[in-house]
């Protein structure tokens, strides 16, 4: 048998290794939309990941390496992957597009709409050192917002789970009283707010 391509002594079916391999194709990539929230920011590790998954191929992939390049809303995905087919190995380079779009997260639809679940009322003399307990307890995107009164400080929370985990917190120091409130109703539902006063 000899290759049908150059006549040299064939190795694999009809094929030398240098004309199977150009004749296989290790891997292709499909061009995908990735959404993202603005206010978030772009995750790039889920980015990556989600190109990592836009890997097409039948064949077993060795290593790869990803190059991305964004002008405007497009993201230039330039990958190199070494692979084998049918045991021969075979480095291939690729190119994709990633379409941005913008896409408020129900979180920031929820904030931008003055959305909590829980307050937390900061008072007393040590209000100061509460405030920086409550800050360090909740990550910053999950607080609706703070409001200086005379009295302290009304935190307000986007979730009940975020508040209670400072609550807890806050116990170790001072004293928490919690008590609920209607807030409003939602599809019919009574919706309760925490209140949690600390001092
Ligand atoms: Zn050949
Ligand atoms: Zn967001």
């Amino acid at each position: 048998m000899f290759c049908i391509k150059c006549g040299r002594p064939a190795s694999i079916g009809n094929f030398c290794s240098e004309h199977f391999l150009e004749s296989r194709i290790l891997f292709t990539l499909k061009d995908f939309s990735y959404i993202y929230c603005k206010l978030c920011g772009i995750n790039e590790a889920a980015l990556r990941e989600k190109i990592e998954q836009s890997i097409k191929t039948g064949n077993t992939i060795i290593s790869r390496k990803v190059f991305l390049k964004t002008v405007g809303n497009k993201v230039h995905v330039t990958m190199t992957a070494e692979g084998k087919i049918e045991g021969v190995k075979k480095t291939e380079t690729h190119k994709s597009l990633v379409i941005l779009r913008q896409q408020m997260c129900d979180m920031h639809v929820k904030l931008s709409g003055g959305y909590y679940e829980a307050m937390i009322q900061v008072r007393g003399p040590e209000k100061d050192a509460i405030l920086r307990k409550v800050r360090q307890a909740i990550p910053e995107k999950a607080v609706s917002s703070v409001e200086e009164i005379k009295e302290g400080y009304n935190v307000k929370i986007l979730r009940k789970s975020n508040a209670a985990a400072a609550a807890k917190a806050l116990r170790e120091r001072f004293s928490v009283k919690e008590s609920y409130k209607v807030g409003g109703s939602k599809k019919g539902q009574m919706v309760y707010r925490n209140y949690y006063a600390v001092r």
